[in-house]
């Protein structure tokens, strides 16, 4: 059921501790860790600990906590020290646009240019 720990989910194991992975911020609602395959300088993947198969749904579900992701994205950022300079948050959703993992993520990507349209 949405918003409950689902048993083959990757993200619910990071949450749970089952899997390991370089942590850089927690709070009660989130969780962000540096990308397995990193695309930038910095890119650490903000997710809730609540489990929601994509960013929309989880907004639709637990709006606060969809804020909670976008300003730890924020404080992702500032931490890394690339609000300056910018970043870019993606929320790939479908698999279609790139989404593999299908727990809701951002990923804050930073410290190189940026190109537009992306690909
Ligand atoms: P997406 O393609 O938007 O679903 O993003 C999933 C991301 O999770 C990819 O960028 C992967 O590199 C990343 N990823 C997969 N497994 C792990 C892991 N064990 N620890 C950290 N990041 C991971
Ligand atoms: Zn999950």
């Amino acid at each position: 059921m949405a918003g409950e720990p689902q048993p083959d989910c990757l993200f619910c194991k990071i949450v749970s501790g089952e899997i390991p992975a370089t942590i850089v911020r927690e709070t009660e609602t989130t969780v962000a860790f540096r990308d397995i395959n990193p695309q930038a300088p910095t890119h650490v993947l903000v997710i809730p600990r609540l489990h929601h198969a994509d960013a929309a749904s989880l907004a639709a579900a637990e709006p606060a906590v969809a804020a909670d992701v976008l300003r730890e994205a924020g404080n992702v950022a500032a931490d890394e020290k690339i609000t300056e300079t910018g970043y870019r948050i993606v929320l790939n959703t479908g698999a279609g646009a790139g989404q593999t993992v299908f727990h809701a993520h951002a990923h804050v990507l930073g410290g190189r240019g940026m190109q537009w349209p992306p690909g």
